[in-house]
């Protein structure tokens, strides 16, 4: 596939155009080049797609889960063997630096093993004799057709919290990429027909808010796996329970981290300047807002200025380079407009990232890391996702104060604490308001073989992605009661 194509539509085991008249140029953030051209496909596209998925399910279902996960094991290979080249085009179209994109691919493919688990980890259980002669019993079967919708910041990793579960358990797919980013699923696709999976059991469909549209009012689609921004999230989940499917929606987050004193503050600054910076701060788990307590402040703000001062910004194929561009224009706009309005809220730009010169790549969207002092708690800029590599400080007193102040938030994807406290760590585990609590780490990523447990406006539903819950997602239960009764012996 060359990179400045037309992209196609995977529906039943075929590339196929989409019928729609309506593309979007996919654009590199860094060199500003055209990639390719993605069409924004039809209701009609979908339909087809899920026609075939829903054909599809009819045979696959009957499928023995061992023999299913056979497909698995082949494409772990496969993207092992090809993860220099997914990591590329995931720098290419989404900007991030060329190990952030490595490091990606390594979170899909534990995915992909977690779910070689699949005859296991979707057993059921019974119970003999519950009453006289009388067995119960519990067994997890496949939903049908489900729908997977994809943000811009992950294209090779968060296809994953989803398809090898879905599929392993028996279900048929469609999914649809972000539009900014879809060459990376593409690629993926190519893989995945190399492994031989029957035609129709996963469907790729490109496109945009019609593809969401037609899955949601679709009455054969029986699930919803989203991943996406607040506002959109709870626009899915909202149509999905109208349209009676099941649905798990993660949303937009605003992290916090709170820095004891007590913390070793060399190692909590490398961390954080990480997990601010990293991928240009468009990770859902970026640290955000830093609260310092006590004597902390000045320790820590003094380090972790220097260190965003000197990250090296390019473009991330580039041997050196820290930080990539955003993804588009519009977003180096609104994280730059976002930088002004804390300003006028009354923050100190001690790091100012905004307007940078990044020479051979002027036309790129690039915004430096940018770090804003005082900021005000109550203010917006404390409570609005930037998503962008922009950091906040605020300074608190106690421990107590930063827990309450965290806990006021809107978002609970990820809360942080750096400390060398047991029982503060504790507390904060305790108390803290978040679905992924990290103690002395910046980025709190669950292992695939744990849920992505976002809490209050970062997810809406009850199962989250990867792990068991992505298990309990893709199945329903079925109970059984059974008596087999022996006519020719008394019980
Ligand atoms: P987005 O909400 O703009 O888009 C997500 C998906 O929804 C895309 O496939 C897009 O085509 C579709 N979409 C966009 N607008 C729509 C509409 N009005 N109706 C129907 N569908 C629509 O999100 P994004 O900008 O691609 O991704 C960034 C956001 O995702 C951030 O808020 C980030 O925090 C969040 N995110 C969350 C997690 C998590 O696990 N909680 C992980 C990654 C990203």
């Amino acid at each position: 596939m060359g990179l400045s194509t037309v992209l196609k539509n995977y529906v039943n085991g075929q590339w196929q155009e989409s019928s729609t008249t309506e593309f979007l140029e996919v654009i590199n953030p860094a060199t500003v080049e055209v990639l390719g051209k993605v069409p924004l496909s039809s209701a009609s596209d979908v339909n087809q797609a899920v026609e075939a998925a829903q054909q599809a399910f009819t045979t696959w279902r009957r499928v023995p889960a061992g023999d299913r996960i056979q497909y698995l094991f082949r494409l772990k290979t496969l993207l092992e063997e090809n993860l220099d080249d997914l990591a590329t085009t995931i720098t290419m179209e989404c900007g991030k630096t060329l190990a952030e994109s490595k490091g990606e691919m390594r979170r899909a493919i534990e995915n992909v093993e977690v779910a070689c688990g699949i005859p296991m980890l979707m057993q059921g259980y019974n119970s003999e004799d519950i009453a006289r002669g009388i067995d119960e019993f519990m067994i997890r079967q496949p939903l049908g057709v489900v729908g997977i919708i994809c943000p811009f910041n992950f294209p090779g990793m968060i296809p994953f919290w989803f398809i090898p579960y879905a599929i392993a358990c028996g279900n048929t797919c469609i999914i649809k990429p972000s539009e900014k980013v879809p060459l990376t699923l593409q690629k993926i696709m190519h893989l995945i027909e190399q492994t031989g999976l029957p035609a129709g059991v996963l469907n790729l469909v490109n496109g945009a808010k019609d593809v969401v549209d037609t899955m949601l009012e679709h009455p054969v689609i029986r699930a919803i796996s989203f991943v996406g921004s607040t506002p959109v999230a709870k626009y899915v989940y909202s149509r999905a329970a109208a349209t009676g499917k099941r649905a798990q929606c993660q949303g937009g987050a605003k992290n916090p981290v709170i820095v004891l004193p007590d913390a070793d503050i060399a190692t909590t600054t490398r961390i954080m300047a990480d997990s601010a910076f990293g991928c240009a701060g468009q990770r859902c788990l970026a640290a955000s807002v830093a609260i310092t307590v006590g004597e902390a402040k000045k320790t820590f703000t003094e380090a972790i200025a220097d260190v965003a001062q000197t990250r090296k910004v390019g473009y991330g194929l580039e041997a050196g380079v820290q930080m990539g561009p955003v993804i588009t224009a519009e977003s180096q706009s609104r994280i730059e407009a976002l930088i002004q309005k804390g300003v006028e809220e009354g923050a100190k730009p001690l790091v100012d990232g905004r307007t940078p010169k990044i020479s051979n790549y002027e036309n790129g969207y690039f915004v430096r890391p940018t770090i804003l002092q005082n900021v005000d708690p109550l203010g917006e800029i404390a409570k609005t996702e930037i998503f962008g590599p922009v950091l906040s400080l605020i300074h608190l007193e106690t421990i107590e104060d930063a827990i309450a102040l965290i806990n006021q938030g809107q978002y609970g994807n990820m809360a942080c604490l750096f400390t060398s406290s047991g029982a503060a760590a504790r507390k904060f585990r305790y108390e803290a308001e978040a679905g992924n609590i990290g103690i002395n780490i910046g980025v709190a990523a669950p292992m695939a073989f744990f849920p992505f447990s976002g809490w209050k406006d970062s997810f809406f539903g009850d199962l989250h992605g990867q792990g068991q819950h992505a298990v309990e997602f893709f199945t329903q239960t079925k109970v059984v009661v059974e008596r087999w009764h022996d006519w020719t012996r008394q019980f």
